[in-house]
């Protein structure tokens, strides 16, 4: 419980705190995410909502009310507040929560299973998995309720297709819990996949605009890969950055897949909703220029992995990083035998509310 201002701004500072440390151990990237810490039974503090880790001041942490969910100034709180509620109301035990995007529990929440029977050292565990909803909906905040309420027990639930909630009694004890998830996950998916599938982004020939020229980081970048930045940039008079991911799992998918749908919703959100391969046996030499499409924002090139477009370099990355991701996703979907994907139309909405965000955003710029 939290009585007075001296301790209001020390939670603050607390918050920050914690999100440098999940960032640090690659919990937590970009804006993605989101923790708040309780004040009392009332009332508790949150992250706001688009504004990068490392730019938080205390004064941009929002008090918010758990049971209307009303808030104090002007900075808007995380989209995510209702489902931070719900978890203070249902567990009054609770008094910090970390909402993340991390890789494997997230991909281990897109297999269509309501539970992830999995293990940490030597401890077997259950994960719960709540069902999907659209991400900021009060549908989402009930599901992710009903799967507490279902599993008393569990600090740590998965939120299908989207990401993890976890908390605790302190930011530690939260803390631990995503970290434990992550590696209980990674284990499982290990299993399922039979193989240990490494994450992140593992650049090959990128390449940016510069007063309209095409500037390579690879100098001695082959002539093949230089027709498909021209190509990208003729095409796509919004791009500015193309970042060449060639991550393992990314490699794997540009070999043997021939299309994805969204299993992770910051896919469909940031890449799109239908993203082709190209293949030997529908374009010529994999050279399917045609994938290149207004709305789609990684373009995968036969057996050499994909180029992932952006305005700005920070863009490009956040497509890199979210591909990686959703290859992982795919794979592992694949090698289960059966997943979860999001529906069209969830998918749609999830990539026109990005674009609408993003264009109020360039016009805040501006
Ligand atoms: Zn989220």
């Amino acid at each position: 419980m939290i009585t007075d201002e001296k301790e209001l701004l020390l939670a603050k500072k607390k918050i920050i705190e914690v999100s440098r440390v999940l960032q640090d151990v690659g919990l937590l990237v970009r804006t993605w995410g989101n923790l708040s810490q309780r004040i009392d039974e009332n009332y508790f503090l949150i992250t706001p909502s688009g504004i990068k880790y490392e730019d938080l001041t205390p004064e941009m942490i929002v008090k918010v009310n758990i049971n209307d969910l009303s808030y104090e100034g002007d900075i808007v709180p995380s989209s995510e507040k209702a489902v931070h509620a719900e978890c203070y109301r249902i567990r009054k035990d609770a008094d910090f929560i970390v909402h993340t995007h991390q890789v494997y529990a997230s991909c281990a929440g897109t297999l269509g299973l309501k539970k992830i029977h999995t293990y940490f050292d030597d401890e077997d565990i259950v994960i719960p998995v709540a069902a999907y909803a659209l991400p900021g909906t009060a549908k989402l905040a009930e599901n992710v309720g009903l799967a507490l309420t279902k599993f008393p027990d569990s600090n740590g639930i998965i939120m299908a297709n989207h990401g993890t909630v976890c908390m605790g009694e302190s930011a530690k004890a939260a803390v631990f819990e995503a970290e434990k998830m992550e590696v209980a996950c990674h284990n499982f998916l290990a299993d399922v996949c039979k193989t240990d599938m490494n994450h992140g982004v593992e650049e090959g020939f990128s390449s940016h605009l510069e007063n309209g020229e095409i500037v390579y980081d690879i100098p001695d970048t082959p002539a093949r890969v230089k027709e498909i930045h021209r190509e990208i940039y003729r095409r796509r008079p919004d791009v500015r950055y193309i970042i060449h991911n060639k991550s393992e799992a990314v490699m794997t998918v540009s070999r043997r897949a021939s299309h994805m749908r969204p299993l992770l919703d910051d896919f469909a959100q940031l890449i799109g909703y239908s993203v082709k391969i190209p293949s030997n046996e529908h374009g010529k030499d994999g050279l399917s220029f045609h994938n290149i499409k207004k709305n789609v924002n990684a373009v995968f090139s036969l057996n050499d992995g994909a180029y992932c477009v952006g305005s700005t370099y920070d863009d490009a990355m956040a497509v890199a990083i979210v591909l990686d991701k959703g290859c992982i996703a795919y794979i592992s979907v694949m090698r289960n035998g059966e997943g979860h994907y999001l529906s069209l139309w969830e998918s749609i909405k999830m990539n026109r509310h990005y674009r609408k965000s993003y264009s109020k955003l360039a016009d805040l710029k501006r």
